[in-house]
């Protein structure tokens, strides 16, 4: 994933963890990645790769503020250095700087587009906001209306906050009203800054921090939270399946198949998703962008190389090596893997060291989901639609098996 404007952003969102980054990162001015940056980054990333398809992930901060001329020449490196390989690219907006210039050259090019949109205004605007102190849902469903126009291809990033928690359903119904295809659900899980985080003049705290913090006034309450997710999936099971793609149910019924879990909150391992920010300095992932974190930089290291160090310095291994004997006997254990490290926050009622902050929302919706998984895997498992599913609130599914 690259940040070709670091944290810069033309928003100002109350929850955003990364626009504060430009605080401690000093050096990541000037304001853009550099053409020297740029190179050294798209030729690496296309060698380091074994696959004949590559996929970019550009995200901010705002990536948009960097400029149609900059994606241009983006387009031009990877033309460059390609070879035989197929290259697609993923755009992550806010979606506010969005207009029919940007979607002729993202059409013209096959850009996906992620959208960041909360929900209907009372929710979207609530947190989601411009320099103004303006909500910007308007501006972003508008861009969601071009996109359309254009048939550019895309997907929704929506948060979720304490606030929100409460309206699963609704947002949900929401979002298939305006013809939304695929969602990825994201929880705001963030405690107010620490002794370390305040020298950095943050306003959330940095991860590692173990003292006891309150947690931001967006953080979900983890078993609103779980609600939440049975709430959008009740509403998916009984009429939306193999019409919308919601991530967080599509990246863990490969558990139920016996595979690996393509999210990588739920996988067993972190580390396969580098972070470069402006100034070609790479970071084992995006949530952990601290200083402590910096793995070294692109103009001096093989992409290899940086993995590696990923590797040695304990990251890639953390998230298994800290799992609390709670989640090592959990029956849900090959689905969650402890979820992400950001969230194990140990304090309030979660009194277990390492244990998942959102561990009892979790439980709930696995538990829910388990019937109706289990019967999606054994139909796909068959040959079958995993759309059958949904005949399951008829009565039992017959699955002749090959
Ligand atoms: S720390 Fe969390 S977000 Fe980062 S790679 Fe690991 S699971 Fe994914
Ligand atoms: S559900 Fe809770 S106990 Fe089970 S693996 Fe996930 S975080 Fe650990």
């Amino acid at each position: 994933m690259a940040k070709p404007s670091g944290p810069e952003c033309n928003l100002n969102c109350d929850y955003c963890f990364y626009l504060e980054k430009n605080n401690f990162l000093e050096e990541l001015r000037p304001l853009h990645m550099s053409d020297e940056v740029l190179e050294a980054y798209v030729s690496k990333y296309i060698s380091s790769q074994k696959s004949s398809e590559i996929h970019f992930v550009w995200q901010g901060g705002e990536p948009l503020v960097s400029g149609i001329e900059f994606y241009e020449r983006v387009i031009e490196l990877q033309r460059k250095y390609r070879g035989d390989k197929t290259i697609f690219n993923s755009i992550q907006t806010n979606g506010t700087l969005l207009n029919t210039k940007w979607c002729e050259f993202l059409k013209s090019n096959n850009i996906l587009i992620g959208i960041s949109l909360d929900g209907p205004s009372f929710i979207h605007d609530k947190y989601r906001k411009n320099r103004n102190n303006e909500g910007t849902h308007s501006k972003v469903v508008k861009a969601i209306e071009l996109l359309n126009k254009y048939k550019i291809e895309f997907n929704v990033l929506c948060c979720v906050t304490k606030f929100s928690s409460k309206h699963g359903r609704e947002i949900y119904e929401y979002f298939r009203n305006l013809d939304v295809k695929h969602v990825q659900f994201t929880p705001i899980v963030e405690r107010i800054p620490g002794i370390s985080s305040e020298k950095l003049n943050l306003k959330h705290a940095i991860p590692s921090e173990s003292e006891q913090l309150d947690f931001t006034e967006h953080t979900v309450i983890p078993e609103l939270y779980g609600q939440f997710l049975i709430d959008v999936f009740d509403e998916w099971i009984s009429n939306d399946v193999g019409k919308i793609f919601i991530s967080n149910i599509e990246s863990i019924l490969p558990s139920w198949l016996g595979l690996e879990n393509t999210m990588c909150i739920y996988s067993e391992k972190c580390g396969r998703s580098l972070v470069i920010e402006k100034n070609g300095d790479v970071y084992s992932c995006d949530h952990f962008v601290y200083p402590e974190y910096r793995l070294g930089n692109i103009l001096d290291h093989e992409i290899s190389d940086l993995m590696k160090k990923s590797k040695s310095c304990g990251f890639v291994d953390m998230k298994q090596g800290n799992l609390p004997v709670v989640c090592l006997t959990c029956r849900y254990l090959n689905i969650c893997n402890g979820e992400c490290p950001k969230n194990r926050i140990t304090q309030g009622s979660n009194n277990i060291e390492n244990l998942n902050y959102l561990c009892a929302g979790y439980k709930m919706f696995y538990k829910h989901i388990g019937r109706y998984m289990k019967a999606m895997a054994k139909l796909i498992a068959n040959g079958m639609p995993a759309s059958r599913v949904m005949e399951l609130s008829e009565g039992p599914i017959v699955v002749v098996s090959r």
